[in-house]
């Protein structure tokens, strides 16, 4: 870099400084820190643009362009220059800006005169905030050194923006993190919560950017940056032996703390006058920034961890941001990028809800919201920027959406939303007992889905009639080694102990597609979902099944025993599963174990191959359950992950329903019990149909058992078959819309 530059540009990180501490309103602040810049960088305008709203940018404040324009002159994002340099979050630097692509004229600034243009953004760590722009009449392109210091300057401002220096009068000029804000996502586990914000990783705020001193700045992140490394050795010391992807984590932190680009870029930003806080903080800005826009995993990961470690170096440096749980507000909502399933059960069912800014539907800590049954809304972009500790928020799990510091209008809306919830869990809570017997006199049985320890209280206080899926790889996934077979007697033992004389089916390992046991050598495959997952891992990894199945059989100690085998696409891998089932009895009696008083073999029906099996098939299996999951998605070939194509397909698509009516029909000539157990057996219409077809268990989530009993009390299967069938006979592709409306008609 040019020394001229540097120099120049501490003196103005000095004057901006001085400007910072002056007791100066917003607006006037903006004005003398346009002409401070314009000055130092000897260019006839400088102009800042903040955001008056998501889309709309506004000039706030110019040396150069006309006085009248200020706060007239607005443009949406991706119009014109100004609007390209705030949706791309990159600089525009051009000789000529009448020519550049996507230039908008407007009259009414004078900028017609300026031929070059450079625009940089104003951003905080992914926040978008605005733009800073100079103009020159002479027609040059400005040097690396002028945007790279002009990019300290925007790094400042919106340091300067985020601790309230411009709060003014009007929309652009508003406090940050003040408004109301509606934010959407994808619902994850549904549910409405009120509450307050807790942020699981706390925000540093940097309330020094600029420095006096540079060579005390450098000292002071060398310092820390020694501190950490040291840190980093110590965790990687500590996790040798233990879970490998943690230590992958921790490689990559060590990578990062050791990279000479890394701290080059920060020395420099630090010569030119930034504190050893900002200096870090630019880095992951840029990083983040950059995390919005690559698409490759490997990379975003990298990326992620970048951000995680120099949020430890804030933390070094500043001391802030150490959590303690005794703050935790009464009501808290959590707010995090992301958390891992044993974070999530540390703070159990003392939160309210939880919002993610990534996470996804699939998740562990998906999985584990919806065990705790916490409302989850993931994928909620800018919600770890914009929240504050102590905001008020309102959390629907049921649409996806998120209001921050809401209105009391929306606040009032909600809370009646909430108590229409409530007053419809009385009325659940009085048909509890109440066997599930349709109008028509149709008997159903009500089961439940578990898979955590954390769900047994829900088989006393949902009235399920048993355990119609529990789901075993959930206790291998939260974990970051292989339990134990030991372990593992231990803890279905404690699901019978809790299920007392109701039934449990359990699940045999289900993993691969999307759930991935960190501890396990990950395989590299084109498409998981149709890959090796479920029985074919337990069929090719013997040990583990079999280490399974004793545990089953052992924690059964002479109770009755229900083990499923997820996925079985064939007869004769359900046939092999259960030879294996037969041999680890055997091998147990021998052992000197308690045998179970009577063991049933089901197979889970997930891909319509198996409902074609010869009917001998049907004649041996002691139960089939429909995982209606993985069944819908391999029957309509669309991902069941995938937020393209995952809602496209209705489950009361004719050809499904014909499909489970043809799957209900085989089951019946062999007199083999039928369950259901997919998302849409707690789904109270799509309940209604299938029992219509002929679905005498269904097996869902505790808290959808209310809804679903009540609805099917109310009706007539019959009459619902007949809906159906005219449906079909009329040719329609759902037979939603007669259902809905056959609904309507007898409420
Ligand atoms: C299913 O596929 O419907 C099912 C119940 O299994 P999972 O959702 O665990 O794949
Ligand atoms: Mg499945």
């Amino acid at each position: 870099m040019a020394d001229g530059t540097e120099t120049e540009s501490r003196k103005l990180l000095v004057r901006l400084r001085e400007e910072m501490a002056s007791e100066a309103a917003g607006q006037e602040r903006l004005d003398r820190i346009t002409q401070l810049i314009a000055d130092s960088i000897r260019c006839e305008v400088c102009s800042i643009y903040l955001f008056r709203d998501e889309e709309t940018l506004e000039l706030c404040a110019t040396e150069g362009l006309s006085p009248e324009a200020v706060h007239q002159t607005r443009m949406r994002l991706g119009e014109g220059l100004v609007g390209r340099v705030a949706k791309s979050g990159k600089v525009v630097n051009t000789a000529d800006a009448p020519a550049a692509k996507g230039f908008r004229f407007m009259p009414e600034t004078g900028e017609e005169r300026f031929s070059s243009f450079l625009g940089v953004p104003v951003q905080r760590l992914g926040q978008k905030l605005g733009v800073l722009v100079v103009q020159s009449r002479d027609a040059r392109e400005f040097s690396a050194d002028e945007i790279y210091a002009l990019e300290v300057v925007a790094m400042v401002l919106a340091e300067m923006a985020e601790l309230g220096a411009f709060v003014g009068e009007g929309a652009a000029l508003s406090p940050l993190h003040q408004q109301s804000v509606q934010l959407t996502g994808g619902p994850a586990q549904e549910g409405s919560a009120e509450g307050h914000v807790w942020l699981h990783e706390p925000r540093v705020v940097v309330t020094n950017p600029i420095a006096e001193d540079p060579h005390r700045e450098s000292e002071r992140l060398n310092e820390a940056v020694e501190e950490l490394r040291v840190g980093v050795d110590k965790m990687l010391e500590i996790s040798q032996n233990g879970d490998k992807e943690q230590l992958k984590v921790l490689e990559a932190y060590r990578m990062f703390a050791n990279s000479k680009g890394w701290m080059r870029r920060m020395e420099e930003d630090i010569a030119l006058g930034l504190s050893a806080e900002a200096a870090v903080e630019k880095e992951q800005s840029q990083a983040r920034a950059r995390m919005g826009q690559v698409t490759d995993p490997y990379l975003r990961e990298r990326l992620a961890d970048l951000d995680d470690l120099s949020n430890r170096l804030l933390r070094i440096l500043t001391g802030q941001g150490k959590t303690d749980s005794a703050d935790l507000p009464p009501d808290p909502i959590l707010i995090a990028r992301n958390i891992g399933p044993g974070d999530l059960l540390e703070y159990g069912r003392s939160l309210k809800g939880i919002v993610l800014e990534e996470g996804s539907v699939g998740s562990h800590a998906t999985i584990v919201a919806r065990a705790l049954a916490i409302p989850l809304v993931v994928h909620v972009g800018r919600i770890t920027t914009e929240a504050l500790n102590g905001d008020h928020i309102l959390v629907d799990g049921d649409n996806g959406v998120v209001h921050l510091r809401p209105e009391d209008s929306v606040v009032s809306a909600f809370r009646d939303k909430i108590a229409m919830q409530a007053k419809a869990q009385e009325r659940y809570a009085s048909i509890r007992e109440t066997p599930t017997v349709t109008q028509d006199g149709a008997r159903i049985n009500m089961a439940m889905n578990a898979g955590l320890m954390a769900d047994l209280p829900s088989l006393g206080n949902s009235g399920a009639e048993g355990v119609g899926l529990f789901r075993t790889e959930l206790q291998f996934l939260i974990r970051n080694q292989m339990p134990k077979r030991s372990e593992l007697v231990t803890q279905y033992q404690r699901v019978l102990d809790a299920a007392g004389e109701k039934r449990v089916v359990f699940r045999t390992l289900d993993i691969g597609s999307d759930k991935v046991l960190p501890y396990m050598k990950h395989v590299a495959e084109p498409n998981p979902a149709l890959g090796w997952r479920a029985i074919r891992v337990g069929l090719d990894k013997r040990g583990v099944m079999r280490m399974q199945l004793q545990a089953l059989i052992r924690a059964a100690n002479g109770r009755p025993l229900t083990i499923m085998f997820p996925f079985v696409a064939q007869a004769e891998e359900f046939r092999e599963a259960r030879w294996e089932v037969n041999k680890t009895i055997e091998r147990e009696k021998r052992l000197g174990h308690i045998l179970p008083e009577t063991l049933e073999v089901g197979a889970m029906l997930e891909t319509p191959s198996l409902a074609f099996s010869p009917q001998k098939f049907f004649d041996e299996v002691d139960f089939i359950s429909i995982g209606g999951n993985d069944l819908k998605q391999f029957f309509f070939a669309a991902d069941r992950e995938n937020e393209l194509v995952r809602r496209r397909y209705d489950t009361l698509n004719v050809s499904f329903l014909s499909f489970i009516e043809r799957i209900v029909e085989r089951c019946n000539i062999s007199d083999t019990p039928l369950s259901f157990c997919g998302e849409d057996a707690g789904r109270p219409v799509e309940a209604l149909c299938l029992a219509a077809m002929g679905i005498r268990t269904l097996s869902m989530r505790p808290a959808s058992i209310g809804p679903v009993k009540s609805l099917l009390l109310r009706s007539n299967l019959q009459d619902v078959r007949k809906i159906i069938a005219d449906a079909r006979h009329r040719g329609e592709q759902s037979v939603r819309p007669a259902v809905m409306e056959w609904l309507r008609s007898q409420s």
